[in-house]
Protein backbone atom coordinates (compact mmCIF):
# COMPACT_ATOMS: atom_id res chain seq x y z
CA UNK A 1 0.00 0.00 0.00
CA UNK A 2 1.06 3.67 -0.76
CA UNK A 3 1.08 5.61 2.36
CA UNK A 4 1.40 9.45 2.41
CA UNK A 5 4.32 10.79 4.35
CA UNK A 6 3.24 13.45 6.76
CA UNK A 7 6.67 13.78 8.54
CA UNK A 8 10.29 12.91 7.53
CA UNK A 9 12.99 13.31 9.23
CA UNK A 10 16.83 12.35 8.09
CA UNK A 11 19.96 12.47 9.97
CA UNK A 12 18.17 15.60 12.45
CA UNK A 13 21.10 17.09 14.56
CA UNK A 14 21.08 19.58 17.07
CA UNK A 15 23.53 21.10 19.47
CA UNK A 16 23.79 23.08 21.98
CA UNK A 17 27.76 23.58 22.37
CA UNK A 18 29.83 21.00 22.47
CA UNK A 19 26.79 18.84 23.44
CA UNK A 20 24.35 17.01 21.32
CA UNK A 21 20.36 17.15 22.27
CA UNK A 22 19.44 15.40 19.09
CA UNK A 23 21.72 13.10 17.16
CA UNK A 24 21.19 12.04 13.61
CA UNK A 25 17.49 10.89 13.73
CA UNK A 26 15.59 9.29 11.05
CA UNK A 27 11.98 8.21 11.02
CA UNK A 28 8.90 8.97 9.03
CA UNK A 29 5.37 9.42 9.95
CA UNK A 30 2.26 8.29 7.78
CA UNK A 31 -0.89 11.04 7.52
CA UNK A 32 -3.41 10.18 9.49
CA UNK A 33 -1.14 7.95 12.09
CA UNK A 34 -0.79 8.07 15.96
CA UNK A 35 3.03 8.45 16.56
CA UNK A 36 4.26 7.88 19.77
CA UNK A 37 7.52 10.28 20.70
CA UNK A 38 8.77 8.53 23.60
CA UNK A 39 11.80 8.92 25.98
CA UNK A 40 13.74 9.41 29.28
CA UNK A 41 13.65 12.93 31.00
CA UNK A 42 16.18 15.01 28.87
CA UNK A 43 16.60 12.34 25.83
CA UNK A 44 15.81 14.96 23.70
CA UNK A 45 11.99 14.78 22.53
CA UNK A 46 11.09 18.41 23.24
CA UNK A 47 14.65 19.53 21.19
CA UNK A 48 13.18 17.08 18.11
CA UNK A 49 9.96 18.66 18.24
CA UNK A 50 10.65 22.56 18.09
CA UNK A 51 13.01 21.60 15.22
CA UNK A 52 10.01 20.40 13.48
CA UNK A 53 7.52 22.87 14.20
CA UNK A 54 10.19 25.29 12.47
CA UNK A 55 10.83 26.92 15.81
CA UNK A 56 14.60 25.61 16.19
CA UNK A 57 16.99 25.94 13.74
CA UNK A 58 18.66 21.75 13.28
CA UNK A 59 22.64 21.94 13.50
CA UNK A 60 22.53 19.30 10.46
CA UNK A 61 20.56 16.66 8.72
CA UNK A 62 17.15 17.57 7.21
CA UNK A 63 13.00 17.09 7.78
CA UNK A 64 9.67 17.60 6.07
CA UNK A 65 6.57 18.35 7.60
CA UNK A 66 3.40 18.70 6.06
CA UNK A 67 5.35 18.08 2.65
CA UNK A 68 7.50 21.95 4.29
CA UNK A 69 11.17 22.07 4.69
CA UNK A 70 11.56 22.67 8.16
CA UNK A 71 14.61 25.10 7.31
CA UNK A 72 13.33 27.45 4.26
CA UNK A 73 9.28 26.91 4.42
CA UNK A 74 8.73 27.83 8.16
CA UNK A 75 6.11 29.91 7.08
CA UNK A 76 3.58 27.54 5.22
CA UNK A 77 4.96 24.57 8.08
CA UNK A 78 3.31 26.56 10.83
CA UNK A 79 0.17 27.15 9.31
CA UNK A 80 -0.41 23.41 8.87
CA UNK A 81 0.68 22.17 12.47
CA UNK A 82 -0.73 22.66 16.03
CA UNK A 83 1.73 22.56 18.47
CA UNK A 84 0.66 21.98 22.28
CA UNK A 85 3.59 22.72 24.44
CA UNK A 86 5.05 21.71 27.66
CA UNK A 87 4.87 24.80 29.41
CA UNK A 88 3.11 27.19 27.69
CA UNK A 89 -0.50 26.20 25.70
CA UNK A 90 -3.17 29.08 27.29
CA UNK A 91 -3.52 32.38 28.16
CA UNK A 92 -4.24 31.78 32.17
CA UNK A 93 -5.82 34.97 32.57
CA UNK A 94 -8.22 34.59 29.58
CA UNK A 95 -11.39 32.54 28.72
CA UNK A 96 -11.85 30.20 27.25
CA UNK A 97 -13.45 31.34 24.62
CA UNK A 98 -11.25 34.54 24.50
CA UNK A 99 -8.49 32.08 23.83
CA UNK A 100 -10.34 30.12 21.13
CA UNK A 101 -11.13 33.59 19.54
CA UNK A 102 -7.48 34.60 20.08
CA UNK A 103 -6.11 31.58 18.47
CA UNK A 104 -8.80 31.43 15.26
CA UNK A 105 -7.44 35.53 14.60
CA UNK A 106 -3.62 34.37 14.69
CA UNK A 107 -4.45 31.38 12.41
CA UNK A 108 -6.14 33.76 10.28
CA UNK A 109 -9.62 32.28 10.14
CA UNK A 110 -12.03 34.40 9.10
CA UNK A 111 -13.59 36.70 11.64
CA UNK A 112 -17.56 34.96 10.60
CA UNK A 113 -16.04 31.60 11.31
CA UNK A 114 -14.11 31.65 14.31
CA UNK A 115 -16.97 32.75 16.56
CA UNK A 116 -19.35 29.69 15.40
CA UNK A 117 -16.80 27.46 15.77
CA UNK A 118 -15.46 28.23 19.06
CA UNK A 119 -18.86 28.07 20.07
CA UNK A 120 -19.28 24.81 19.18
CA UNK A 121 -15.70 23.85 20.32
CA UNK A 122 -16.61 25.00 23.84
CA UNK A 123 -20.21 22.98 23.71
CA UNK A 124 -18.35 19.95 22.49
CA UNK A 125 -15.84 20.39 25.21
CA UNK A 126 -18.80 20.32 27.95
CA UNK A 127 -16.91 24.16 28.36
CA UNK A 128 -20.01 26.16 28.00
CA UNK A 129 -21.03 27.50 31.38
CA UNK A 130 -17.48 28.19 32.22
CA UNK A 131 -17.07 29.73 28.60
CA UNK A 132 -16.29 33.24 30.43
CA UNK A 133 -14.30 32.30 33.39
CA UNK A 134 -10.65 32.80 33.29
CA UNK A 135 -8.63 29.64 32.57
CA UNK A 136 -6.24 29.74 35.57
CA UNK A 137 -9.58 28.78 37.45
CA UNK A 138 -10.20 25.50 35.34
CA UNK A 139 -9.04 21.79 36.58
CA UNK A 140 -5.90 20.86 34.91
CA UNK A 141 -7.32 18.68 32.73
CA UNK A 142 -9.73 20.39 31.33
CA UNK A 143 -7.05 23.33 30.18
CA UNK A 144 -5.46 20.30 29.04
CA UNK A 145 -8.42 19.11 26.90
CA UNK A 146 -9.12 23.10 25.84
CA UNK A 147 -5.51 23.65 24.80
CA UNK A 148 -5.68 20.56 22.77
CA UNK A 149 -8.49 21.80 20.98
CA UNK A 150 -6.88 25.60 20.56
CA UNK A 151 -3.81 23.53 18.98
CA UNK A 152 -6.31 22.02 16.68
CA UNK A 153 -8.60 24.78 15.91
CA UNK A 154 -7.03 25.84 12.75
CA UNK A 155 -7.58 22.53 11.56
CA UNK A 156 -4.08 21.88 10.79
CA UNK A 157 -3.05 18.45 9.06
CA UNK A 158 -0.30 17.79 11.72
CA UNK A 159 -0.43 18.29 15.67
CA UNK A 160 2.31 17.97 17.73
CA UNK A 161 1.56 17.00 21.43
CA UNK A 162 4.22 17.49 24.37
CA UNK A 163 3.40 15.58 27.45
CA UNK A 164 -0.10 16.68 27.02
CA UNK A 165 -1.59 14.60 29.67
CA UNK A 166 1.28 15.03 32.66
CA UNK A 167 -0.50 15.46 36.14
CA UNK A 168 -3.85 14.66 34.48
CA UNK A 169 -5.87 12.17 36.23
CA UNK A 170 -6.96 8.76 34.60
CA UNK A 171 -10.31 9.27 33.25
CA UNK A 172 -9.81 12.78 31.92
CA UNK A 173 -6.81 10.84 30.42
CA UNK A 174 -8.91 9.01 28.46
CA UNK A 175 -11.40 11.20 28.07
CA UNK A 176 -8.49 13.02 26.14
CA UNK A 177 -7.04 10.35 24.33
CA UNK A 178 -10.93 10.17 22.72
CA UNK A 179 -10.21 13.36 21.27
CA UNK A 180 -6.88 12.09 19.78
CA UNK A 181 -8.54 8.98 18.01
CA UNK A 182 -11.40 11.45 16.96
CA UNK A 183 -8.25 13.69 15.59
CA UNK A 184 -7.00 10.64 13.73
CA UNK A 185 -9.41 9.22 12.62
CA UNK A 186 -10.38 12.64 10.52
CA UNK A 187 -6.95 12.30 9.46
CA UNK A 188 -5.02 14.69 11.88
CA UNK A 189 -1.37 12.92 11.98
CA UNK A 190 -0.78 12.69 15.96
CA UNK A 191 2.85 13.29 16.82
CA UNK A 192 2.81 12.46 21.07
CA UNK A 193 5.31 12.53 23.95
CA UNK A 194 4.36 10.89 27.16
CA UNK A 195 5.57 9.18 30.32
CA UNK A 196 2.00 7.28 30.86
CA UNK A 197 3.61 3.68 29.23
CA UNK A 198 -0.28 2.77 29.03
CA UNK A 199 -0.66 5.80 26.48
CA UNK A 200 2.16 4.26 24.42
CA UNK A 201 0.32 1.15 23.75
CA UNK A 202 -2.45 3.62 22.18
CA UNK A 203 -0.40 4.51 19.61
CA UNK A 204 0.36 3.12 15.89
CA UNK A 205 3.91 3.22 16.41
CA UNK A 206 6.20 4.61 19.02
CA UNK A 207 10.09 5.80 18.96
CA UNK A 208 12.09 5.36 21.98
CA UNK A 209 14.65 8.08 22.08
CA UNK A 210 17.85 7.62 24.29
CA UNK A 211 20.55 10.54 24.98
CA UNK A 212 19.30 12.08 21.69
CA UNK A 213 19.13 8.70 19.46
CA UNK A 214 16.31 7.01 18.87
CA UNK A 215 16.94 3.40 19.98
CA UNK A 216 13.72 1.70 18.85
CA UNK A 217 10.89 1.96 16.71
CA UNK A 218 7.89 -0.05 15.89
CA UNK A 219 4.42 -1.16 16.98
CA UNK A 220 3.86 -1.78 20.47
CA UNK A 221 3.37 -5.41 19.86
CA UNK A 222 6.22 -5.52 17.86
CA UNK A 223 8.13 -4.20 19.76
CA UNK A 224 6.90 -5.91 23.26
CA UNK A 225 7.69 -9.55 20.52
CA UNK A 226 11.64 -7.82 19.70
CA UNK A 227 12.46 -7.71 23.77
CA UNK A 228 10.46 -10.37 25.12
CA UNK A 229 8.30 -8.81 27.39
CA UNK A 230 4.94 -8.31 27.79
CA UNK A 231 4.57 -4.76 28.34
CA UNK A 232 5.71 -1.07 27.20
CA UNK A 233 6.69 -0.42 30.79
CA UNK A 234 9.47 -3.17 30.23
CA UNK A 235 10.79 -2.26 26.78
CA UNK A 236 11.17 1.32 27.82
CA UNK A 237 12.89 0.37 30.88
CA UNK A 238 14.64 -2.13 28.72
CA UNK A 239 16.27 0.37 26.53
CA UNK A 240 16.46 3.70 28.92
CA UNK A 241 17.73 2.19 32.32
P1 LIG B 1 11.71 16.10 29.05
O1 LIG B 1 10.96 14.83 29.00
O2 LIG B 1 12.27 16.38 30.40
O3 LIG B 1 10.98 17.26 28.47
P2 LIG B 1 13.23 15.95 26.58
O4 LIG B 1 13.44 14.58 26.06
O5 LIG B 1 12.15 16.75 25.96
O6 LIG B 1 13.03 15.87 28.15
P3 LIG B 1 14.92 18.15 25.83
O7 LIG B 1 14.14 19.18 26.55
O8 LIG B 1 14.83 18.10 24.36
O9 LIG B 1 14.61 16.71 26.44
O10 LIG B 1 16.43 18.34 26.28
C1 LIG B 1 17.49 17.49 25.78
C2 LIG B 1 18.80 17.96 26.36
O11 LIG B 1 19.17 19.20 25.74
C3 LIG B 1 18.78 18.22 27.86
O12 LIG B 1 20.00 17.77 28.42
C4 LIG B 1 18.66 19.72 27.96
O13 LIG B 1 19.27 20.21 29.14
C5 LIG B 1 19.41 20.19 26.72
N1 LIG B 1 18.91 21.46 26.21
C6 LIG B 1 17.67 21.71 25.77
N2 LIG B 1 17.54 22.99 25.36
C7 LIG B 1 18.75 23.58 25.58
C8 LIG B 1 19.27 24.89 25.37
N3 LIG B 1 18.53 25.85 24.84
N4 LIG B 1 20.56 25.11 25.71
C9 LIG B 1 21.34 24.13 26.21
N5 LIG B 1 20.91 22.87 26.44
C10 LIG B 1 19.64 22.60 26.13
Amino acid sequence: MNHEVAIRAEGLTRKFGAFTAVDHISFSVEKGEIFGFLGANGAGKTTAIKMLCGLLQPSGGKASVGGFDIFRQTGQLRRNIGYMSQRFSLYEDLSPYENLRFYGGIYGLPRREIKPKAEAVLKKLGLWEEKDQLVSALPLGWKQKLAFSVASFHEPAIVFLDEPTSGVDPVTRRQFWHMIYEAAHQGTTIFITTHYMEEAEYCKRVSIMVSGRIQALDTPGKLKEQYQVSSMDEVFLKLTR
